[in-house]
């Protein structure tokens, strides 16, 4: 890349003044948070976009409230944030090993909750199946206004997103009374998990499950959730050994994706001990 061709970098001082510039920029611009995606658009043989609009100072962006019914988090919160903030919330215990797991220390320090989201092309974002499963909703900002989608929507939409648009927060009800993230990583794969499987349960009082939701993540080229196996699992004692057979038995709803550090066989041949993994970690 020549000096003539080094992207622009505004940064902006407010969540106002970041949408302004989106605004301005429109297609040639793009938000820059954590960077740790967007720096390696060259080893993926990728454009950069001409000019980044810089979120690092947005305070608005980089708030984490914990409520008894919800939990609120800004964009800009780091995932070593997020898995400090939720260290001791019991039924978010998926979503704080996601980001306490994810990639490495220095990583995790700077890569954020709105950017793992956002980045289009990253089948192996942790944070994407572990808000799925938890029913998140993501609150999408232009100069216009804001529009509140659930992350299933969000995902759907985001390739065709107008430019301008900005994900601000994050919303995940506590709905759930535990859940937890299982992850292959190989050393071959970098940082990178070949497979994921969240999962957030509810059982009744005799200790079968009343309500589970599963998603898969870094199988296919976005996560998405696995309705037959929480149909399987619902109305049954919660067993390790058990999810593990219903997700063998099921395995073959997922076509995988072939990549360098895997191929697409093998992300499926896994889900079944992430299922027991998962389960083991709730019980
Ligand atoms: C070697 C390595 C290994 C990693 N391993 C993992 C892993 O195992 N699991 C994992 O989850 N993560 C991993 N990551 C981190 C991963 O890159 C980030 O989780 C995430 O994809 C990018 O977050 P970021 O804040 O750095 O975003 P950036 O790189 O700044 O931006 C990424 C994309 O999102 C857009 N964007 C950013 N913020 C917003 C926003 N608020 N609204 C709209 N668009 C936005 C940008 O324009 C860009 O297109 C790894 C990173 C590295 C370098």
């Amino acid at each position: 890349m020549t000096p003539s061709s080094h992207p622009s970098l505004y940064v902006a001082p407010s969540l106002a003044h970041a949408l302004d510039a989106l605004a301005e920029r429109g297609a040639g611009g793009a938000p820059l948070a954590g960077g740790t995606w967007i720096m390696r658009a060259p080893l993926r043989h990728e454009a950069m976009s001409p000019a980044y609009v810089g979120l690092g100072r947005v305070a608005e962006l980089g708030r984490v409230e914990v409520h008894d019914d919800h939990v609120v988090i800004g964009a800009g919160v780091t995932h070593a944030r997020l898995a400090e903030a939720l260290r001791d919330v019991p039924d978010l215990q998926g979503l704080a090993t996601a980001a306490g797991r994810s990639a490495n220390p220095a990583v995790r320090r700077a890569a954020t909750v709105g950017g793992n989201l956002s980045t289009a092309g990253f089948a192996a974002a942790d944070l994407v199946p572990a808000l799925l499963c938890l029913e998140a909703e993501v609150d999408i900002a232009s100069r216009a206004g804001v529009q509140r989608l659930t992350l299933e929507a969000f995902l759907a939409a985001r390739d065709t997103l107008e430019p301008g648009r900005l994900l601000t927060q994050i919303r995940v009800p506590r709905s759930a009374a535990r859940s937890a993230h299982a992850r292959l990583p190989l050393r071959k794969a970098g940082d990178y998990p070949v497979a994921i499987l969240s999962i957030a349960v509810t059982r009744d009082g005799s200790g079968h499950v009343a309500r589970v939701r599963v998603a898969v993540g870094s199988v296919e080229p976005v996560a998405r959730l696995w309705p037959a196996l929480e149909a399987a699992l619902t109305g049954a004692p919660l067993d390790a050994r058990s999810a593990e057979r219903a997700a063998a038995d099921l395995a073959e709803d997922f076509n995988g994706r072939d990549g360098i550090d895997a191929p697409g066989w093998y992300r499926v041949a896994v889900l079944p001990a992430l299922a027991r993994r998962a389960v083991a970690a709730l019980l």
